[in-house]
Parts: C-alpha cells; sequence; structure tokens
C-alpha cells in the first residue's frame, strides 16, 4: 500500500501566533511529507509494502521502523492541536488527577519531561497495561506501541518543531503548546480505551467531535 500524508485538521495558519504557518508549512509539507515519501520508497517491494502502518512499526527495525513510528508521531502530534480552546474534562480530569494528583502538577511533569528530553524525541501521556496514565519520553522515533500503551497524546519536541518561531528556547514552545491541546482529541482516545474499544490508529477515525460531551 501507499501511505499518504494526512490533512491537517486546520488551516496553516489557525496556530498563530503561538505556532507560526511557515512552521506549520515546513514542519507538515516539508519533514512529515518526507517521512511519508521515505517510507513508500523503503517499503517498496518488501515483506512490510502490504502492511498498515502500526503493524511496519510494530514489525520493522533501522530506517522503515523510524519513517513509519515519524509518520504515526506527526499524524498523532497534528490531531491533538486545536486553536479552539478546550479542557480535560468528565473521566479524563479524574484520572489525571488520580495519577498525577492535580492539572497542575500533571501540566508541571509534563512539560518538564519535554524540556529535559536530551536531544530530538517526543513526549507521550498513555494509558499502560494496569490502566494507569503514565509519561514516557521517548528519543528519536520512538513509540509507545512498543510499550505496550494506548497513546492518548504526544508533543513533538524534535527542534524542527518550534526552531522558525522560538529558535532553542524549547520551554517558550512547550507553553505555547499546552494552550493549543486539543483536549476533545485526548478525551476521545480515552473514551475508547476505556470502553475496551480498541482503536488501531485513533487519528484515523477522530472526527473532532469530544465523546464525552455527548454521553453526559
Ligand atoms: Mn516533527
Amino acid at each position: 500500500m501507499t501511505h499518504t500524508l494526512m490533512k491537517l485538521p486546520f488551516d496553516e495558519g489557525a496556530l498563530e501566533p503561538y505556532i507560526s504557518k511557515e512552521t506549520v508549512q515546513y514542519h507538515h509539507g516539508k519533514h512529515h511529507a518526507g517521512y511519508v515519501n521515505k517510507l513508500n520508497t523503503l517499503i517498496r517491494g518488501t515483506v512490510y509494502e502490504p502492511m498498515g502502518l502500526v503493524e511496519i512499526i510494530q514489525k520493522a527495525e533501522a530506517g522503515i521502523f523510524n519513517n513509519a513510528s515519524q509518520v504515526y508521531n506527526h499524524d498523532f502530534y497534528f490531531t491533538g492541536l486545536s486553536s479552539k480552546p478546550s479542557a480535560p474534562l468528565g473521566i479524563l480530569l479524574e484520572r489525571i488527577e488520580r495519577d498525577f494528583c492535580s492539572l497542575d502538577q500533571f501540566k508541571d511533569t509534563f512539560l518538564q519531561a519535554a524540556a529535559n528530553l536530551f536531544g530530538s524525541g517526543w513526549v507521550w501521556l498513555s494509558v499502560d497495561k494496569e490502566g494507569k496514565l503514565v509519561i514516557d519520553t521517548l528519543s528519536n522515533a520512538n513509540s509507545p506501541l512498543l510499550l505496550e500503551r494506548t497513546p492518548l497524546l504526544v508533543c513533538d519536541v524534535w527542534e524542527h518543531a518550534y526552531y522558525i518561531d522560538y529558535r532553542n528556547v524549547r520551554a517558550d514552545y512547550l507553553e505555547k503548546y499546552w494552550d493549543l491541546v486539543n483536549w476533545d482529541f485526548v478525551s476521545h482516545n480515552l473514551t475508547n480505551y476505556v470502553k475496551g474499544k480498541y482503536i488501531e490508529f485513533p487519528c484515523d477515525e477522530y472526527s473532532g467531535a469530544c465523546e464525552f460531551s455527548e454521553d453526559k
């Protein structure tokens, strides 16, 4: 199969002034697209060619793994951003308070982890095997899917995510990133997990509607 670059769920300039249109154009149009193209080139004629993205991530190594995982990670990152204000509510807020004491502590822990990640990588909020919310800092293209996690949210801390807007000041990017988190998407992912609904790749089926609002 041929993998395709996801369509952004917002206009390229929608995240301004926090994340500029130029950053989005480079990040999505060059970096993200580059991983998709490279993946398609690398899998041609291999056992990975007929596989979906998640299966490739679970089975491949080296360049094929790296590019497949970067496609997945970027799909997750961009789906998890929105200029529309939202907040963790309902069961998401309850679980955050249960596992991190408070929303403030969760924010501090998540952003500190992102600030302290050495080099390039990703910070994930996931559900672990015991149902606990956990934060993982993963270098390069590493994936929570290989840690038996159900991913809920990711922040990209590769320099290309913020260098145009914030130069080397990652901490400033992280503070602004926090204001752009699409908590409806995070809630949607947790709802599926709580309902026992296994969604292989939530970005593909997330419609932008918060299931919690419908449930209540
Ligand atoms: Mn990136």
